[in-house]
């Protein structure tokens, strides 16, 4: 089958490769509609590796898929040909000990499409299993539903921080990730959102999606704009969600006395955090990886109209444009904030 292959660091072809057909009766097989261009994908096309997950052979990229299903096993019963799905690329063992308590995000044998030496998505068809795969809603596109995989850890985020109606927000970071945990943020309950960045088209783009304040912190101080908005007391809850060890090693200067932080971006070497300025705060500290059971709420936030992420959407290329995509994403213009491939035509 045709797919966007990462031959090695530096280096992608769009060619044919032989991709898993087997397909068992608890799977379905999807035609790939739209993927998304993660964070992810390009640094392992730049640098070939993530930490201690390294590309030692060739892999397919992608991730943030929707599609349509063509076939499905004996087994299934809640999806038919023809539905409109989007799918959690992260497959647990179900039997794992992390599985069971309900913490599948931390199976250590997850097999995560476009993490190595597990495939990626960027192919015309992929066989998954039904239990990660989900229907869109009527209004939802296929675009939207690619952004379902993002957001997914905006919610996951939201879910940490045990948001409680009216608490005052600040996310640090306004790429995809960001963005979506501030509307997560606000979708349960945060009163106003401030988003702190230095790429101003981008806190632009944030400002015009619900009660977002944007803070331009290459011209303006993150604490006051937040005194100003909270007598001084500073930020309920602070997300991190731009990796960069400068904005982690201050996140305690926003927070409030008591309040709550959630670490999303992964710095590129290991930070130091200021514990006395935060048990001085008695801040609490929550991480996240990837997510566990957020779709169907994803995507009824989605379906409701109450999140909307169409606006994140920059740039679509089509398949046969795929190398080109991922180039425009190593270096992309600083409107951008998701691009996205389509492998079918509309
Ligand atoms: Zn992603």
């Amino acid at each position: 089958m045709e797919a966007l292959v990462l031959e090695k660091k530096g280096q992608l072809s769009l060619r044919e490769i032989d991709l898993p057909a087997a397909m068992g009766p608890h799977d379905v097989k999807i035609a790939i509609h739209t993927v998304g261009i993660c964070g992810s994908d390009v640094h392992y096309y730049e640098y070939g590796a993530i930490g201690p997950f390294v590309v030692k052979q060739p892999m397919v990229l992608g991730h943030e898929a929707s599609g349509t299903v063509v076939e499905v096993g004996q087994a299934v019963k809640n999806l038919r040909p023809g539905d409109r799905v989007c799918m959690e690329p992260g497959i647990p063992d179900p039997n794992s000990r992390a599985a069971r308590l309900g913490i599948y995000n931390l199976d250590p044998a997850v097999r995560f499409w476009a993490t190595p030496p597990v495939h990626g998505c960027l192919t015309p068809f992929v066989i998954h299993p039904a239990a990660y795969t989900f229907k869109l809603p009527e209004s939802v596109s296929f675009a939207e539903g690619a952004m379902v995989e993002p957001l997914a850890v905006g919610m996951h985020a939201a879910v940490k921080a045990k948001i409680k109606p009216g608490d005052l927000g600040v996310v640090i970071g306004a790429g995809p990730i960001g963005i979506v945990t501030a509307l997560a943020a606000l979708a349960a309950g945060c009163s106003q959102i401030v988003i702190a960045d230095v790429q101003q088209p981008k806190l632009d783009l944030a400002a015009g999606l619900g009660p977002i304040r944007p803070v331009n912190v290459a011209r303006e101080s993150l604490r006051s704009v937040i005194d100003d908005l909270n007598e001084g007391w500073g930020a309920d809850l602070v997300f991190e969600a731009s990796g960069a060890v400068a904005a982690i090693e201050s996140i305690h200067e926003p927070l409030c006395p008591g309040g709550r932080i959630v670490l999303i971006g992964l710095p590129i070497r290991p930070v130091s955090l200021d514990l006395v300025a935060l048990n001085a705060k008695e801040a609490s500290i929550e991480t996240v990886f990837r997510y566990a059971h957020v779709y169907p709420r994803a995507l009824a936030l989605m379906g409701s109209g109450r999140i909307n992420v169409k606006p994140l959407i920059s740039r679509t290329f089509e398949f046969r444009e795929s190398v080109e995509a991922f180039n425009f994403a190593v270096k992309p213009p600083p409107d951008c904030v998701k691009a996205q491939i389509r492998l079918v035509s509309e």
